[in-house]
């Protein structure tokens, strides 16, 4: 299929090699398993390990901390191409590279830097990040974990929920480092955050979250702080300081969620095409049929139209600051619903081979819908974005 490469998707050479760097890789290690770990709903941590040595695990971490220090153009990039084949994967991906990485990269001093990042953008250790909680989600600021100070460290209380990453290998043995939010104070805005390593005391996997829709090759866990104690030096930023952490956070990770639903687009429109060529049906290819001539024009259009939006906002995004929240969140509330509609299209076009595994949409489709909920749902962006307007 012919999809128009604009310059806005690539704009430099440095960004063109990342894209063709991830579909080759995409091609010769992603795709062949996907379905298998979709079906055994299971993790394959060691592909993750491999994107280390490509530079892709700290894609936005400084080169001096062991990263790329590439943009933002180049997070939505490395993330449309992993999801053209297994968004679960690349779930897993986002918590580590972005949620994780990217948020200590930016929020920590330079002697933390030192001591997480060189091993979290190598692939040595795996990371997620922590904020949602069993009674809190779309509330994120109602957060009921705490963290009391005593002497050189810090105490921490309270439950994490659906934390990506947040279990890996058999789903019971905590990933190495969770960046985890905690009320250090009453306010509402109060709110700390604290680096988490495997093996801390108090630190464990709670109930491991399974028979989820969609992506399956991730895995979700709720984690376990139980007077958990944590050293001062594992604090980032200031104290009560960490709601501006939070938001910049969130922006990136609607950016890079966004461009996973570009990613269930492409795949999906490239796959309801080739079948509407090969297939036949009353003496004729099903392309000529106008019912789904209007599936795959109506699919290329809106899946052309999300994906200029994402690139122009991750293009012009500055990913050091807080401050893009209105178009963070409207590429995600527009991209993750085109995501979902257009893999239920290249299902409907694809008949009963659309319904199972082995022709790909299927997985898509379950896929698609987590991003209407993670990382803010439909409803959250709008708010947001309502307010914003203002
Ligand atoms: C597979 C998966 C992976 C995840 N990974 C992570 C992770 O790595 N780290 C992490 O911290 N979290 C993670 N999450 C949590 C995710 O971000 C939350 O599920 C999401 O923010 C929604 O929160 P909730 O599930 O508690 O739903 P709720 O907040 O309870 O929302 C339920 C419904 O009420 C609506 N609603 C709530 N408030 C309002 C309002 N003010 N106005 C209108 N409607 C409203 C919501 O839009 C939604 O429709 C993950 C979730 C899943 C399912």
């Amino acid at each position: 299929m012919n999809l128009k490469d604009f310059d806005l998707f690539n704009p430099t050479e440095e960004h063109k090699m990342l894209r063709k760097t991830v579909c080759d890789f995409v091609r010769e290690e992603v795709e062949p398993q996907a379905l298998e770990h979709d079906r055994k709903e299971k993790f394959n941590l060691e592909l993750l390990r491999k994107l280390g040595p490509l530079g892709l695990l700290g894609i936005t971490v400084p080169e001096e901390y062991g990263g790329s220090g590439m943009d933002a153009v180049a997070a939505v990039i490395v993330h449309e191409e992993l999801a053209a084949s297994d968004p679960g994967f690349t779930l897993a991906y986002l918590a580590h590279a972005m949620l994780c990485a990217n948020n200590i990269s930016h929020n920590a001093d330079p002697e933390q830097k030192k001591r997480w990042l060189p091993k979290l953008s190598s692939g040595e250790w795996i990371g997620a990040m922590a904020m949602s909680e069993p009674d809190f989600g779309t509330d994120a600021l109602g957060m009921k974990t705490t963290a009391q100070k005593s002497g050189d460290h810090y105490v921490l209380n309270g439950r994490k929920m659906w934390i990506t990453n947040g279990a890996i290998d058999d789903n019971k043995t905590p990933c190495d480092a969770v960046l985890v939010y905690a009320k250090t104070g009453t306010d509402k805005n109060a709110v700390s955050t604290f680096v988490i390593e495997k093996g801390m005391p108090g630190f464990s996997v709670g109930q491991k979250i399974m028979d989820k829709t969609g992506m399956r090759g991730s895995n979700t866990a709720e984690l376990v702080f139980e007077g958990c104690k944590v050293p001062v030096k594992n604090l980032l930023g200031k104290e009560g300081d960490s709601t501006v952490h939070m938001m910049r956070n969130l922006e990136v990770e609607r950016i890079t969620l966004a461009a996973m639903s570009l990613g269930i687009g492409k795949r999906s429109v490239e796959e309801m095409n080739k079948y509407a060529t090969d297939r036949v049906a009353f003496g004729k290819p099903l392309r000529k049929f106008g019912q789904i001539q209007r599936y795959i024009g109506d699919s290329y259009a809106e899946f052309m139209a999300c994906r200029t939006y994402v690139y122009d906002v991750a293009r012009k995004i500055d990913l050091n600051k807080a401050g893009n929240r209105l178009d963070s969140d409207a590429v995600k509330l527009v991209a993750a619903p085109m995501g979902k509609r257009v893999a239920d299209r290249a299902m409907q076009v694809m008949g009963g081979y659309g319904y199972v595994g082995e022709y790909v949409v299927e997985r898509l489709w379950r896929d698609a819908k987590l991003l209407e909920i993670g990382g803010g749902t439909i409803e959250a962006h709008q708010k947001n974005i309502t307010t914003d307007l203002e």
